[in-house]
């Protein structure tokens, strides 16, 4: 299986090399080819001319032969099939044009596509009139070859070409390459489905199906002769061809058929093998509707009636002009007056091409997965429930191909009257945002769509900082940037993702939880499940402190005696009543506990401590504290404010005054593990953990000189945690402070009995990263989103489950420590392997990736 599987990959390695070295040598050849092309195109001209002369009556004769009915033509209800077939084959090839021009806006292509089907025709023609006789006189031929050829397909070896490098030759002979194959077979399932036309046993349409047959093939040699020569040649006058290959390069779904050609196609053979099952089947022979040569069977019409007849005769034949002409007009004026002001978009994503109406907001597409390729306009999403609104992205805002772009002046004029960019292409804003007309940082502002600023922002630091496909590689899709702008992060370029694991369920107070933890650390939400497990269904027990976020600006008085008189100030109640409601008066949830004051001669260090209800309050005690020291100046003009935080509050530092005095939620957790558990879960017993938690966790940590260290991985739980609910990743510094204790107890004095002590664990569910759509998701998970009823009460949730989850992550990798379990679960769990391993052979890898 395998070999043979080999051999047809090879062989069409083969065949690839073959239509490149085709393309190639056509590229090379152009002028030869043009000018062979357009001789024999002359030359077939005049041998249709030629045969239409000398063969006229030949033909009429043959013509009758086969059509002995002709009369029959100028029945009402052939002329009206006839008339949909003509306007279906014009605008089908007004479809296929207007593609072409989707794709490749460039004139002279469409002139080169345009023509190079022009020839086809002519050359069919040639070789009917030649070959066929009765063939050349069918009048319905240029419809008929408008509805099966495919002009697209030209502009798609365009764009295959543009894509694939800047060496001339190479690029029409890897176009070819690419779309050979598909176009030969594409040519060959077309000519036997139009085969089942010319077997249906209708004279007149069987000869428009040979037609048909000849038309495909002729236009196929004309493709990938003709066509790759005009191409080289169009492709060395075009300038702005790397805008081409860079904004709209050619990807594999380019391979992919039309949908819209294909269904015209399927539809056509159904129809053709409707006519031919009807017209094999005896009741069609009195019906004589379809087949002109049983027409001269129906009985002559009366007398009467031919006055009648001749009316109906004469505005069948005159109506189907008409609504021909009518038609060709109007789509005539379309192409030439309203096409070139339509708003054409290219997704880049999917690289299929939208259309933006002017007033337009951007289109989006729902997901990333082509086939859900539905784009609906934002105004369609009026009334549209803003939380699902991540599911959607703008993937095509206003990439327009054709609109020209305007002179700066004009952009500049619309963009400051509007105050908004989103009516300029991305190229103008782009532009403006090169010449410091637009800020860089301000895009999602001035555009009013917060993912079109960021995939525009990704387009200029590519190109400014040459960072190319390093940026393409950042994920930016799929994600609610309104909730980021003006809150988490700004010059967004997109977004990591983190994977997100759960451990639990973990019994805290009686109640079971899935602990979300976002980590790339492999093992450690199975050390910790392990924990929680061994915890079982007796659980945690917790006790949540609020004791507020801490804030504390240093400010200078003039002297220490200046400064002394400013802390016994402060110490007055009534004074620090003053001070407090205006520190209250900032916020609905601030609440000030207490100004703990530092001195260093001159210099105070005012430590406010306030609570802040369920948000962290990071913000709320700076903006408290700012208004506070509005007070106190007043009563202290000679005091200078240095800086809002004096680092003794303090934040994102190791310090010990949050380990002494606490900062945020002071969580303590107990639990008690039966004899059974350690020795089933953990392979261990009470005394050996007891021994290892005294001798690492208080002694090793006391000599290392620590401070809130008294733990064995503390921060890993409480990172996860942070990440994955939002928190503020950068406190984990403080938050981790945890005092892990463990002791022997129970009747028997084989249970084991843990407490986990975090005196500053700084948390909130509102503000912040909490409003995210995944860090919502993961507090939703945990039951503590946003603001609780009464205030704090989510935080303070919070801060127990972090804590209760250290306590269960302390205690496995305590287990495993005395086990030496350590390094064998790491190997086990090893999330370096793929890291060690990425300079080693796929094959390596493949036999690793299982065992992780
Ligand atoms: P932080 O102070 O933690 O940095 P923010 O600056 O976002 O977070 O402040 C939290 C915001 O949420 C404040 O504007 C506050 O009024 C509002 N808020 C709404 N409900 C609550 C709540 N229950 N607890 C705290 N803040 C709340």
């Amino acid at each position: 299986m395998r070999r043979m599987g080999r051999k047809f990959s090879t062989k069409i390695v083969i065949m690839m090399k073959v239509w490149d070295a085709h393309g190639e040598f056509c590229a090379k050849h152009q002028w030869e080819v043009i000018v062979a092309t357009l001789a024999l195109l002359a030359c077939a001209a005049s041998v249709e001319r030629h045969a239409n002369h000398a063969t006229r009556s030949e033909r009429c004769a043959g013509w009758a032969r086969a059509c002995p009915g002709l009369e029959a033509e100028y029945q009402a209800a052939d002329a009206v099939i006839m008339t949909i077939v003509r306007c279906a084959a014009l605008l089908y090839a007004y479809y296929q044009v207007s593609n072409l021009q989707k794709i490749a806006s460039k004139y002279l292509l469409i002139i080169a596509g345009v023509f190079s089907t022009f020839a086809s025709f002519i050359f069919t023609s040639a070789l009917a009139s030649l070959f066929w006789t009765e063939l050349a006189s069918i009048k319905d031929a240029p419809f008929l070859f408008l509805l099966v050829t495919d002009v697209a397909r030209g502009a798609r070896m365009a764009k295959a070409g543009w894509s694939a490098g800047d060496d001339q030759g190479k690029r029409v002979g890897k176009a070819l390459s690419l779309l050979g194959p598909t176009a030969t077979l594409d040519t060959l399932l077309a000519a036997l489905l139009v085969g089942v036309g010319g077997l249906s046993g209708v004279p007149r349409l069987e000869h428009m199906c040979t037609f048909a047959c000849l038309a495909l093939l002729v236009d196929y040699l004309v493709f990938v002769t003709f066509y790759p020569a005009c191409l080289s040649l169009v492709a060395d006058f075009a300038s702005g061809k790397k805008e081409l290959s860079t904004d709209n390069p050619f990807m594999e779904a380019d391979l992919k058929p039309n949908p819209v050609v294909q269904r015209v196609k399927m539809i056509m053979a159904a129809g053709l093998l409707c006519v031919h099952l009807t017209s094999r089947w005896p009741w069609t022979r009195d019906s004589g509707m379809l087949d002109g040569s049983l027409s001269n069977n129906s009985n002559p019409l009366p007398h009467d009636n031919v006055l009648l007849d001749s009316y109906v005769k004469w505005f069948s034949v005159s109506a189907d002009y008409i609504v021909i002409a009518t038609l060709l007009c109007a789509l005539i004026i379309k192409f030439v007056f309203f096409e070139e002001t339509r708003n054409w978009v290219i997704d880049m994503e999917d690289m299929t091409v939208k259309e933006v109406v002017p007033s337009e907001k951007p289109v989006f597409t729902i997901g990333e997965d082509p086939k859900a390729d539905i784009s609906v306009q934002t105004d369609d999403l009026i009334g549209y429930d803003e939380t699902e609104w991540p599911t959607l992205s703008p993937s095509a805002s206003a990439t327009k191909l054709n609109a020209k772009r305007r002179p700066m002046a004009e952009c500049l004029e619309i963009y400051r009257s509007e105050g908004l960019a989103s009516a300029l292409t991305d190229e103008e804003i782009i532009m403006l945002v090169e010449q410091s007309h637009i800020p860089l940082h301000r895009l999602e502002t001035v555009l009013a769509d917060p993912l079109r600023g960021v995939r525009l922002r990704r387009k200029v630091i590519a190109s400014r900082f040459q960072t190319g496909d390093a940026v393409k590689s950042l994920p930016y899709l799929n994600y609610d940037y309104s909730k980021v702008m003006n809150a988490c992060c700004e010059n967004v370029i997109g977004f990591v993702g983190i994977p997100v694991g759960y451990a639990g369920p973990l019994v805290v107070d009686g109640k079971p939880y899935m602990i979300p933890m976002a980590t790339t650390e492999g093992a450690l939400v199975a050390s910790t499940n392990r924990g929680a497990k061994a915890i079982g269904q007796r659980g945690v027990t917790s006790v949540v402190e609020d004791i507020g976020m801490t804030r504390a600006p240093a400010v200078k008085l003039p002297n220490v005696v200046r400064a002394h008189e400013c802390r016994q100030w402060l110490n007055n109640t009534d004074n620090y009543d003053l001070v407090k409601e205006a520190f209250d008066s900032t916020s609905r949830f601030a609440r000030l506990q207490e100004i703990h004051i530092g001195v260093d001669g001159a210099t105070l260090y005012l430590r406010f401590r306030a609570t802040t209800g369920d948000a962290m309050g990071m913000n709320m005690v700076s903006k408290g504290a700012e208004n506070a020291l509005k007070v106190l100046k007043n009563y202290f003009p000679d005091m200078e404010v240095i800086s809002l935080s004096g680092n003794y509050c303090s934040d994102k530092k190791a310090a010990s005054i949050n380990w002494v005095k606490g900062r945020g939620k002071r969580v303590v957790c107990e639990t008690t593990i039966s004899s059974d558990s350690l020795r089933n879960i953990f392979k261990t017993d009470a005394r050996t953990l007891a021994r290892c938690n005294k001798i690492k966790n208080l002694s090793g940590s006391a000599l290392a000189g620590s401070i809130g260290g008294n733990n064995a991985h503390a921060a890993n739980m409480v990172t996860a945690i942070f990440i994955a609910t939002g928190q503020d990743p950068a406190q984990n510094i403080t938050s981790s402070n945890c005092s892990t204790s463990m002791e022997v107890c129970g009747d028997t004095g084989e249970d084991l009995y843990v407490t986990c002590t975090m005196p500053s664990l700084e948390v909130g569910t509102v503000g912040g990263g909490t409003v995210l759509t995944g860090q919502s998701a993961c507090l939703d998970i945990l039951g503590v989103r946003g603001a609780a009823e009464r205030p704090a009460e989510n935080s303070a949730k919070l801060g127990s489950l972090i804590c209760a989850t250290v306590l269960a992550g302390e205690l496995s990798l305590m287990a495993a420590l005395v086990n030496s379990d350590l390094v064998k679960s790491h190997m086990r769990h090893n999330r370096s392997a793929i890291n060690i391993n990425q300079a080693a052979s796929t094959t390596e890898l493949t036999l690793k990736v299982p065992q992780l």
